[in-house]
């Protein structure tokens, strides 16, 4: 894989001593393939919407000579009374900020609550380390059992033992699909509450769960910040939106380590449109939860192990030969997975039903 190998910095390069040995976060981008390896939504902006943004357009331009909203208001209200009417709260434009996709809200509190360290439980989503590398935050690894759950006494102690400012936890989690529990959501909101530290909840696949988002805590623990992105169910991954919701003291502190003006007035006058339409884009979560339902199935009538998802992928194993021998042999029929680094496991997308359907056909060559 092409991440792998360490970059050769020339000598008179004053790059931060910590981050030489650091390799900038990719997946293959290649083209002519059916790529389900980014967990993209493989349904494209439907035509009405993009009509929509299209005649919002014009004036956008016009003022582009113009800095944007600087706190985007319009949109943070917007992401506020979606997250208000798909979970049931009562969250005001105080309890939301919005970014360049996750990523930055991500980079954004590490830079403001990073001083005392960060904690995530792996294997999760690389970019956590990454930012807190690049952000000088100390990481710190908690770890998954070999179905990818949380033993929460050792999880609940490490965070008593470490006192992280940020503790990180992905559900479902990437690379797995597994949900965590609220119930257990809950344990390590009163965990990290007793050291004062924040509980960083990314629900990056929220929509495509079954399980009670950790919204629901930030009431009665207001250390609890949940994370998503526009990226996933909305199928705007090409956009960057992505949000944070929490306690009114979060957003202030976010403020301060924002940069200026960072999300440009096209972003947010698209974002609105696309939350205008929540409904006719989230239709389309459910047809990809039941292809999940239906992937997952057909891997194992072929003989595949599957972790259990709640998201829009599935981390799966039982193929013959390592990851690499199998990714490979898949890129050349055409079809492009995520070799994810676990031994003996590939992560695919659900991608539109046709996709899937050459990826079954393509799989079932490497079965046991
Ligand atoms: C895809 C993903 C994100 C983020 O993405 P953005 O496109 O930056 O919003 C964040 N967290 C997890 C776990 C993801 O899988």
């Amino acid at each position: 894989m092409t991440n792998s190998r360490k970059v050769d910095w020339p000598e008179w390069l004053p790059i931060r001593s910590e981050l030489a040995d650091l390799t900038p976060y990719g997946a293959p981008q290649i083209s002519g393939v059916t790529a389900l390896n980014t967990n993209e939504n493989p349904f494209a902006v439907p035509q009405e919407v993009v009509e929509q943004m299209l005649s919002r357009l014009p004036k956008v331009l016009e003022n582009l000579n113009r800095y944007p909203d600087r706190d985007a208001n319009l949109l943070r209200e917007a992401l506020a009374n979606y997250i208000n009417r798909s979970t049931k709260s009562d969250f005001s434009i105080s309890n939301l900020w919005a970014a360049n996709g996750s990523n930055e809200i991500l980079q954004t509190l590490m830079l403001a609550c990073g001083g005392r360290g960060a904690l995530g439980f792996t294997p999760s989503y690389s970019v956590h380390p990454l930012i807190a590398k690049a952000t000088g935050t100390n990481w710190s690894e908690g770890y998954r059992d070999n179905s990818f759950e949380i033993d929460m006494d050792k999880a609940t102690a490490q965070i008593a033992e470490l006192t992280p400012g940020l503790t990180f936890i992905t559900t479902p989690n990437n690379p797995s699909g597994t949900a965590t529990s609220f119930a257990d959501l809950e344990k390590l909101a009163l965990a990290t509450k007793a050291v004062k530290g924040l509980l960083i909840v990314d629900e990056a696949y929220a929509e495509f769960s079954a399980e009670e988002s950790a919204v629901k805590l930030i009431s009665t623990y207001p250390n609890v910040v949940v994370v998503r992105t526009m990226s996933k169910a909305f199928a705007f991954a090409g956009a960057r939106v992505g949000y944070a919701i929490g306690d009114e003291s979060i957003v202030k502190a976010l403020l301060v380590t924002r940069l200026p003006y960072h999300l440009s007035s096209a972003t947010q006058a698209l974002a609105l449109v696309a939350l205008e339409n929540s409904s006719l884009l989230l239709a389309e979560v459910a047809a990809l939860v039941s292809e999940r339902e239906r992937v997952a199935r057909e891997l194992s009538k072929l003989g595949f192990e599957v972790v259990p998802s709640s998201a829009n992928f599935l981390l799966f194993r039982g193929f013959m030969g390592g990851s690499p021998e199998a990714w490979k042999s898949l890129v050349d029929s055409g079809i492009l997975l995520r070799d994810v680094g676990l031994e003996g496991y590939l992560r695919v997308t659900i991608g539109l039903p046709i996709e899937n359907e050459k990826f079954l056909a393509a799989i079932a060559a490497l079965k046991p």
